[in-house]
């Protein structure tokens, strides 16, 4: 494309990556399989190479460059990493910008293995972490140790679904000499740009919907160009990598991100509106709907919202529970999200949190709207709900 500056994310998602003249006229870049990269002399191979010229496999081929366009393009980014997984994927942000003695801070509402990677890796090397509040806001400041290297954070949680105000967070730790990152898997590149709020790092479990289709797992890591080298140096330094069938899709789900979601978003917004008047629902965990006590923020930085929310009950025992999700036709019940199908999960959001508690009368349900009709989808939600009160009594 000639011209990026001026165009509309829909347009960099469908053609941002792509140069058909440079393979065979195919639309989309094929997928190279290959370790071995051969160079045509020895002064060719002798010469140093650039970030993009042919080396050798782990470095990445034409497949895995045109991913990492596109996701960098449509963000807002300065370039992106493409990894083998979301945790891996926070893994190398993570280490990217912390050596021995440094401090971490932490949202208390992150993706549980992101807290587990700081508490269990990051620890034993001489990285210290402290969680906060996510409602904490611009007061972020008064946390800041002298060896605060690193603010991260997600928005909103993929559990508890609390926005944090990244702008006026990002904006401390710029002030500080800090580094901020958000893991925008939720946002997707689409929804939410964290360079533009003052970010340094975005982070993405790819493996949801930028695939898509629950058929591959990816991660990526994009960053701007600030800490480029940082995170570029610590991948080649990992080897973190992703096969090229994994990445293909990868791009190939960016390719309809914007319809998937628009389609997501839509369903969601009706079943958020359909739960909120549930007598059995306490609260709907979903800052796109105007009744979410993250509402404000989402709309002021959001330009979209996607399809995972969450629902507290006011009271469930577990048999009511079992009754209520075993019987359910349409949502499967299992981890990951992000995929053209409806899920269903018991979440436990208190089990982690440290800097704050988790307050609700009962079991918050964790749910992934999916492409499927809206009614269908809420007639057996309703069946369910129907369950729970036949088993409570
Ligand atoms: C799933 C998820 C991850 C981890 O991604 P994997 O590809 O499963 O490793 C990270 N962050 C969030 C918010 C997620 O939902």
């Amino acid at each position: 494309m000639k011209n990026k500056s001026n165009k509309q994310p829909e347009t960099l998602l469908t053609h941002s990556g792509r140069d058909p003249q440079a393979h065979f006229g195919a639309v989309n870049t094929p997928i190279f399989r290959a370790s071995t990269i051969l160079q045509a002399s020895m002064a060719e191979y002798k010469r140093p190479k650039g970030q993009r010229e042919q080396r050798y496999g782990r470095r990445g081929t034409p497949t895995t460059f045109t991913l990492e366009d596109v996701i960098a393009d449509v963000e807002g980014g300065a370039g992106c990493v493409i990894a083998s997984s979301g945790l891996n994927a926070i893994a190398l942000a993570l280490l990217s910008q912390t050596k021995a003695g440094d401090h971490v801070l932490m949202a208390d509402c992150v993706y549980g293995p992101a807290r587990n990677f700081a508490n269990k890796i990051l620890a034993r090397f001489g990285v210290t972490t402290t969680f906060f509040d996510p409602a904490i806001g611009a007061d972020i400041d008064g946390m800041f140790q002298d060896n605060t290297t690193v603010v991260y954070m997600e928005a909103p949680g993929s559990q508890t679904f609390e926005m944090c105000d990244v702008p006026a967070i990002a904006a401390v730790a710029r002030k500080r000499g800090a580094i901020s990152m958000t893991d925008n898997t939720w946002g997707t590149p689409l929804f939410f740009s964290p360079f533009a709020h003052g970010c340094d790092i975005s982070i993405h479990a790819a493996t949801k919907y930028i695939v898509g289709h629950s058929d591959a797992m990816l991660g990526a890591v994009t960053y701007n160009e600030a800490t480029e080298e940082s995170v570029r140096d610590m991948a080649g330094t990992l080897g973190v990598f992703a096969g090229p069938d994994d990445v293909y899709l990868g791009t190939r789900g960016m390719r309809t991100l914007a319809v998937r979601l628009r389609q997501h978003e839509e369903s969601a917004l009706a079943m958020a509106d359909w739960l909120w008047n549930r007598p059995e629902v306490d609260r709907v965990l979903y800052p796109p709907h105007p009744k979410d006590a993250g509402h404000a923020l989402w709309k002021r930085d959001f330009t979209g919202g996607c399809g995972l929310m969450g629902f507290v009950l006011k009271e469930a025992a577990d048999t009511g529970l079992a009754a209520m999700l075993d019987g359910l036709e349409l949502y499967g019940m299992g981890a990951s999200w992000g995929g053209f199908e409806s899920l269903i999960l018991p979440a436990d959001p208190g089990a982690n949190r440290t800097a704050t508690t988790w307050n609700a009368p009962g079991p918050l349900i964790r749910i992934h709207i999916g492409l499927e009709h809206i009614d269908d989808l809420i007639a057996d939600m309703d069946a369910g709900f129907t369950r729970l009160a036949r088993a409570s009594n």
